[in-house]
């Protein structure tokens, strides 16, 4: 059969009616352990750490959404980071972005450490320098693309071509989707997704996902799955499926959205930069255009007026919350300095321009009018006291 579509497989695969009793939509099998026939005589599950027919259902449709046959789901995104690296050992090395994730760069700098893997931060737009970080032990290439929150963009298929016989490129694809990009057609190994944003959509569920296409690859990782124990329950197997299933209409408003955004922000004279990777003043604008068949959703952009007048804007919205987090319907408004990066080392985050004057928007699928509005409102009421710390 030829492959069906990306809204259709989100809606229908691994979502067939119950067999036993014709339930049009995945039950939420709320149960820890499943009756056995007679000893070891199962109908296929025996445990719900193990496995559990809700959480199949997620990871055959998100796998299918990515273009593979494998997935294991975790109880959120950075289970699903330390899933991914599972497939390491003691002595291996890794080969990461720069600016990735917080969370990410403090699972691999304070906790990787203590069992023996280093990890080598390198600007990965940066061909050169991403092949001189690598080492003989390097075994992971971990991709995050685009980069949060200043929406850079990293050549997934170069990097991809630069590994050698048994070293891997996992991507963080959380930010695009695999609406907008797939980082396993551009020859990565691995993908793995917080579903806690844009997959799940609603903000109302915390998950993460490992993606691959190779069977063991995907063995070793759903071992890890099952022996370390980090799954999602039911229910929040069963609010990501849901969420999934509209993130074609999702990702195509949200983009039409930001790109309204980013269009508005970059026409103020009181707005120093825009990040917006589908900005044609954006450095990697030619590359985004052509590993991504979208921009995504967030929009990060420095106000004239430095910190003072950026935490004034971030108070001062109302359709955008001031929240950390991104991907939901709901338009969020952050500060990244101290609300997503606050575990990151003050130097780092200089180095990374990751400053205080720096908003990250996740711009939501509320009517264009009232988001830049919005916008629009805090930044005109800012902007008289800005004049003042100009001089001042
Ligand atoms: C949120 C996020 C994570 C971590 O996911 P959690 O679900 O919060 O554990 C990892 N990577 C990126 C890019 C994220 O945005």
């Amino acid at each position: 059969m030829a492959t069906r579509g990306f809204a259709t497989r989100a809606i229908r695969t691994g979502q067939d009616p119950c067999s036993a009793t014709g339930s049009t939509i995945v039950p939420v099998y709320q149960t820890a352990t499943f009756t056995q026939d007679s000893v070891g005589v199962t109908k296929g599950y025996d445990y719900s750490r193990s496995g559990n027919p809700t959480r199949l259902a997620l990871e055959r449709q998100l796998a299918d959404l990515e273009g593979a046959r494998f997935a294991a789901a975790f109880g959120s995104g950075m289970a699903a980071v330390n899933g991914a690296c599972s497939i390491l050992a003691a002595g291996d090395h890794i080969v990461a972005t720069k600016d990735v994730y917080g969370g990410t760069y403090r699972l691999f700098s304070d906790v990787f450490p203590r069992y023996g893997i280093a990890t080598s931060y390198v600007d990965m737009c940066d061909l050169e320098a991403t092949r001189a970080a690598i080492r003989l032990n390097t075994k992971l290439f971990w991709i995050e693309t685009p980069t949060n929150p200043l929406l850079r963009i990293i050549d997934i298929a170069a990097v991809a071509a630069l590994k050698r016989p048994g070293q891997f490129v996992g991507v963080d694809n959380t930010f695009a989707t695999p609406y907008w990009q797939r980082p396993l057609e551009l020859g990565a190994d691995l993908v793995m997704h917080s579903t806690t944003k844009y997959l799940g959509g609603h903000s109302d569920v915390v998950g993460g996902i490992v993606i691959s296409d190779d069977p063991d690859l995907h063995a070793q990782i759903a071992f890890h799955q099952n022996a370390v124990g980090a799954v999602p329950g039911p229910w929040d197997a069963y609010l990501t499926l849901r969420g999934a299933k509209t993130l074609a209409l999702r990702m195509r408003e949200h983009e039409r959205n930001a790109r309204a955004v980013a269009n508005f922000l970059d026409s103020r004279d009181d707005v120093a930069a825009v990040y917006y990777p589908g900005l044609r003043s954006h450095p990697h604008h030619e590359l985004a255009k052509r590993q991504m068949r979208g921009f995504g959703g967030v929009v990060s952009f420095r106000p004239h007026g430095g910190a003072e007048r950026a935490l004034e804007i971030a108070k001062l919205t109302r359709i955008f919350n001031l929240a950390t987090s991104l991907g939901g319907v709901e338009s969020l408004i952050c500060s990244p300095t101290t609300m997503t990066h606050g575990s990151v080392p003050a130097e780092r985050k200089a180095e990374l321009g990751i400053t205080p004057d720096l908003l990250r928007l996740s711009v939501g699928i509320e009517d264009e009018a009232d988001i830049v509005g919005d916008l629009e409102h805090a930044l005109d009421v800012t902007l008289a006291a800005a004049r003042v710390y100009a001089i001042a």
